[in-house]
């Protein structure tokens, strides 16, 4: 069995991994490492279900097999296999805009431009600047009720904001002060709820004994589930449709889970931080870069993908490079990454393995997930020259649809995760010439030469 490299850099987990592997569960990185090596031709892009005559996939090495049962060449399925991809997000693909680009074979550049404008009119006039959000671990309570919502629509999250308080006395009468309510993978502008975790580390909230309810929006990973079963959490799916009904009844089930939980499993964490959002002006910006104030702007985002060692790559990357003037903005789940460690505007920076003594980087954090459409407004008001966007680990179609567009207005990308698309030579060229892949050794390096610095 192949093993997985260091799972990650975050020293408050360790003692969940250890207390995951003395209880028996098997967590997202355990899974993967189970099921190594991953298709071949999936991770080539060659691969298609979209009919019962299939799966099919085409060998890469094969004359003989140059077209699938229906005649679909290597091109056809690593691009519609993208278009799929970038379609499973809350902006869905203009559909004529999808037939088109099928039909003509070209155009993810475009797709995903599309689905920006439709974030961008999302978020139009959402005003961030002073709102403080505490993040990590800590932020669960173990007097409280404690509700985490990872990908749910606003619609379902404001739904909660109303229930929790209509139902204060339901809490209390089960012997809790109130509800908790926490958010995984995102920063919450728009609603007073703190972040727990990364995508990537939602496992280790559960892994507190804390959790009473878990629920995921239907574009989620959820990798909670991996250990809900093993503990008093409640777990649902929250989809579009969700009904209040419905989530008024996920609320009372957890207020039953709270006083179900198994106090010899409780570990609470003392990781806990702050930061402070930022507002963009984007004519001083410009000014500071003229007048050399600042001597680049590197924008952080992405996912958290256990393919490479977790928030190893953005972390390094801000301590090589936010220390010699770059402004460094982040954003999502990249900023919580950030937080936890200290490195976001309003942290207290914290004692990390990976910072020596002395000055401590900081990054700017615009907001949440959606908020990317801000940096894509400032690199297109003051031009791409002196930008970087470091997307070390992108997992969802949402972290291409950035990298894409960022990477369409001529800012240079990186990545170290291999999009599948070297099936087809057409799609590698395409996507080559707007996002770089680099392995994780060289991630570091790659980005300081992109910077020139
Ligand atoms: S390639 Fe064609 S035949 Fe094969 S699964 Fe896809 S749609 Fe069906």
């Amino acid at each position: 069995m192949r093993q997985v490299r260091r799972k990650t850099v975050d020293p408050f987990v360790r003692k969940y991994l250890l207390k995951a592997k003395e209880e028996g569960i098997r967590l997202s990185w355990n899974r993967f490492e189970k099921m190594l090596p991953q298709d071949g031709f999936g991770r080539l892009g060659l691969t298609c279900f979209d009919c019962l005559q299939g799966p099919c996939r085409l060998n890469p090495f094969s004359r003989e097999e140059e077209r699938t049962i229906c005649g679909r060449t290597r091109e056809e399925l690593v691009f519609k296999g993208l278009c799929r991809f970038l379609d499973n997000s809350e902006f869905k693909l203009n559909q004529e805009d999808l037939v088109q680009a099928m039909e003509n074979n070209t155009g993810l550049l475009g797709l995903a431009r599309g689905q920006i404008e439709k974030m961008k009119t999302a978020c139009a006039s959402r005003q961030v600047s002073g709102i403080t959000r505490q993040i990590g671990l800590g932020v669960l309570k173990q007097d409280y009720i404690n509700l985490c919502l990872e990908e749910v629509s606003p619609v379902v999250m404001k739904m909660v904001q109303t229930l929790t308080q209509d139902l204060s006395e339901e809490a209390i009468s089960r012997g809790a002060k109130g509800f908790n309510v926490v958010i995984a993978g995102d920063i919450a502008p728009a609603f007073p709820f703190a972040s727990v975790s990364n995508t990537g580390g939602v496992e280790f909230a559960v892994l507190t004994g804390l959790l009473d309810l878990y629920v995921v929006g239907p574009n989620g990973l959820g990798l909670g589930k991996n250990v809900v079963t093993h503990y008093h959490t409640i777990y649902a799916e929250a989809d579009y449709g969700a009904s209040k009904i419905k989530v008024k009844d996920w609320l009372l089930q957890a207020a039953i889970a709270y006083t179900k939980r198994d106090k010899n499993k409780i570990l609470p964490s003392e990781e806990i931080n702050e930061v402070e959002l930022i507002g963009l002006d984007n004519e001083q910006i410009k000014t500071n870069l003229e007048n050399g104030e600042i001597k680049g702007i590197c924008i952080l985002g992405g996912g958290t993908n256990l393919k490479v060692t977790q928030d190893a790559l953005v972390c390094e990357a801000v301590t090589s490079i936010a220390l010699k003037d770059v402004l460094c903005l982040s954003y999502g789940n990249t900023a919580v990454t950030l937080g936890k460690y200290g490195y976001l505007r309003g942290s207290s920076p914290r004692d990390s393995v990976l910072v020596g003594k002395g000055r401590f980087p900081q990054v700017e954090c615009v907001g949440g997930e959606i908020d990317v459409v801000k940096l894509i407004d400032l690199v297109e008001s003051i031009g791409s020259q002196k930008i970087v966007a470091l997307f070390p680990e992108p997992t969802t179609a949402r972290d291409i649809i950035a990298a894409l567009t960022l990477a369409g207005a001529g800012v240079k990308v990186l990545t170290a995760i291999n999009l599948p698309l070297e099936g087809s030579e057409n799609m590698t060229e395409e996507i080559g010439k707007l996002i770089t892949y680099c392995t994780p050794s060289d991630y570091v390096n790659q980005s300081l030469a992109l910077l020139e610095l």
